[in-house]
C-alpha cells in the first residue's frame, strides 16, 4: 500500500477537507518516512520534528499539508545554507515570497534540503553537505540542482517540494527522480528571498507528484511582488481551471531537430516520440522546427551566468554571514580565508570564470557578445512561437548518471544542461513530465516549453500526456 505521503497533494486536501484525514497523521507519515530513508538519501539538511499547525488549517487551502523547501530559499529563523559551507550556521531574518505565500495559505515546512552550493550544478554533488541519492538507484544522481527536493518528493518524504531553475535545476532533477518540475516564466513567481544566481535567469517553481499539483501550487505562488522588481504584473490565471476537459486537437507542437542530434539516449529520443504519437493520434499537428542556436544558447548561458554570480558571490565576505575564518588579522584577510574555507570547489571555479568575463578587456569579446546571443535565442523562440503553441523536446540527455561519473570533468557536466538551458536563456516556462523509463528502469523526463506566460498552456499538455505516461 502506498504511504499516505506517496498521494497527490490534490487528493490529500480532499481528505484533508472531508476530514478522512488529519495533518498530524500525515506529518507522522512523512516523519516516518524521512526515518526510514533519509538516512540513505540525504534529501534533507534541515528537518523539522514538531509540527506548527496554522490557525484555522480547515478554512486554508493547503490545509497543514507538509513541503520540502530547497535550501537556496531564505526562511526566516531556520537555517538556510544554500548547500554551502560559507553559509554553515546562517538563519536568515526574513522568508522568500513563494515559501510566505504557501505558508499563509496553510501549507507547512518540513525541511529545508540538499542541494549543489548555491544551485551551481546538475547532480547534487557539489553540496558542501555531501550528495544526495538517487531513490531509484542508490549509486546515481538524483540532479541537481534541487536534488533533496526531487528525491524528497520521488521518494515519498515529502507531498510536494520548492526548487529554484537558473538552467535546469528544477526540470532536470524532476527528469532524473521521475516527479513533475515546473519552471514557471522569469518574473511569474517572486524571486525575492531566492539566494541570487545568475539574477536574469534565477526563477523559483514546484517539484510535484502530478501535474494538477503543479498548476495548483503555480496558483498559489505566482503573482507581482513589490520586493522584487523582476516579478510581473501578469494576472495570474486559474492554472487548475486550465487543466479542465483539456484535448489537444488542433494543438501544433513544435519538435526541436537540434534536440535530437546532442547525444540523445535512445530510449529518451523513444519516450519523446512515443508523446508526438500521443499528440499526433489525438489531433494535434506535429511541426518540424529548428533552433539555430541551441548550442550557443549553452554556451551563453555559461558566460552570462558566471558573470551575474561573480557579481552575486560578492556579498559573502565572511563577516556579515555564515562561515568567518579564524585565520587572518585584518578584515581583507578575513574575507579572503572564510572565502578560501567556505567556497566549494565549483563555486570558486564559478566565481573565476565570471570575473575574468567581465574583466577589462575581456568584458567585450565574452559578456557583451554572449548578450548579444541571448538576444539572437530569444528571437528563435518568438518565431518559433508564431508557429507552434508548444515546443516538445526530452529534458535530458542521458537518464540519471552514477555518482562520481562526471565529477571530475565540467565541461561534460555542463552539457548535460543542454535541453534545459534555452528556456531559461530565453525566460519561458518549461516542465519535465515523467514518461517511462529505461532499460535500467530509471525514470525519463520529456520536455514541454511554452510561451511567455503561457503555464497554462504547458500545463494542459502535460495533464493530458500525463494519462499516457506508463
Ligand atoms: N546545471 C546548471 C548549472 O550548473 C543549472 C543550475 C540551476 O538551474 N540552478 O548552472
Amino acid at each position: 500500500m502506498k504511504s499516505l505521503c506517496q498521494l497527490p497533494l490534490l487528493e490529500l486536501r480532499k481528505k484533508l477537507g472531508a476530514k478522512k484525514l488529519s495533518p498530524q497523521e500525515l506529518w507522522a507519515e512523512c516523519q516516518k518516512a524521512i526515518a526510514e530513508k533519509d538516512g540513505k538519501i540525504h534529501a534533507f539538511l534541515t528537518h523539522i520534528l514538531q509540527l506548527q499547525l496554522p490557525a484555522e488549517w480547515q478554512k486554508t487551502e493547503l490545509k497543514g499539508i507538509p513541503f520540502a523547501v530547497k535550501d537556496n530559499l531564505s526562511t526566516a529563523n531556520l537555517l538556510t545554507t544554500a548547500g554551502s559551507q560559507i553559509l554553515k550556521g546562517y538563519r536568515p531574518p526574513y522568508t522568500a515570497t513563494v515559501v510566505e505565500r504557501l505558508q499563509k495559505a496553510g501549507g507547512v515546512i518540513l525541511g529545508k534540503t540538499n542541494c549543489d552550493a548555491f544551485a551551481f550544478g546538475a547532480s547534487g554533488e557539489n553540496s558542501g553537505y555531501g550528495p544526495t541519492h538517487n531513490p531509484y538507484d542508490l549509486s546515481r544522481v538524483p540532479g541537481g540542482s534541487s536534488s533533496g527536493s526531487a528525491a524528497a518528493v520521488a521518494a515519498g518524504m515529502a507531498v510536494f517540494a520548492l526548487g529554484t531553475d537558473t538552467g535546469g535545476s528544477i526540470r532536470q532533477p524532476a527528469a532524473f527522480c521521475g516527479v513533475v518540475g515546473l519552471k514557471p516564466t522569469y518574473g511569474r513567481c517572486s524571486r525575492w528571498g531566492l539566494i541570487a544566481m545568475g539574477s536574469s535567469f534565477d526563477v523559483p517553481g514546484p517539484l510535484t507528484r502530478t501535474v494538477a499539483d503543479a498548476a495548483f501550487l503555480l496558483g498559489l505562488m505566482a503573482g507581482y511582488d513589490k520586493r522584487d522588481a523582476t516579478s510581473s504584473q501578469t494576472p495570474v490565471e486559474n492554472y487548475l481551471a486550465a487543466l479542465n476537459g483539456s484535448s489537444v486537437r488542433g494543438l501544433r507542437v513544435g519538435l526541436v531537430e537540434e534536440f535530437f542530434q546532442h547525444g540523445l539516449q535512445p530510449e529518451i529520443k523513444k519516450a519523446v516520440m512515443r508523446v508526438a504519437d500521443v499528440l499526433a493520434n489525438n489531433g494535434a499537428k506535429l511541426v518540424r522546427v529548428h533552433l539555430p542556436h541551441l548550442e550557443e544558447a549553452l554556451a551563453v548561458y555559461y558566460v552570462l551566468v558566471p558573470a551575474e554570480i561573480s557579481s552575486n558571490m560578492a556579498r559573502y565576505d565572511g563577516i556579515r554571514f555564515g562561515w568567518q575564518s579564524k585565520r587572518g588579522k585584518t578584515a581583507a584577510a578575513v574575507t579572503a580565508f572564510s572565502r578560501a574555507e567556505g567556497f566549494e570547489m565549483e563555486v570558486k571555479r564559478r566565481i573565476l570564470t565570471g570575473t575574468y568575463v567581465l574583466s577589462a578587456g575581456y568584458y567585450d569579446a565574452y559578456y557583451l557578445q554572449a548578450s548579444r546571443v541571448r538576444t539572437l535565442v530569444i528571437r528563435d523562440f518568438q518565431e518559433l512561437f508564431n508557429k507552434v503553441d508548444v515546443l516538445l523536446g526530452p529534458t535530458t540527455p542521458t537518464t540519471a548518471f552514477k555518482l562520481g561519473e562526471k565529477t571530475a570533468d565540467p565541461v561534460a557536466m555542463y552539457l548535460s544542461d543542454i535541453f534545459t538551458v534555452p528556456a531559461n536563456v530565453a525566460g519561458l516556462p518549461a516542465i519535465s513530465l515523467p514518461f517511462g523509463r529505461d532499460q535500467k528502469n530509471l525514470p525519463i523526463g520529456v520536455q514541454l516549453i511554452g510561451n511567455r506566460f503561457q503555464e497554462g498552456e504547458i500545463l494542459r499538455v502535460a495533464h493530458f500526456l500525463e494519462n499516457y505516461a506508463c
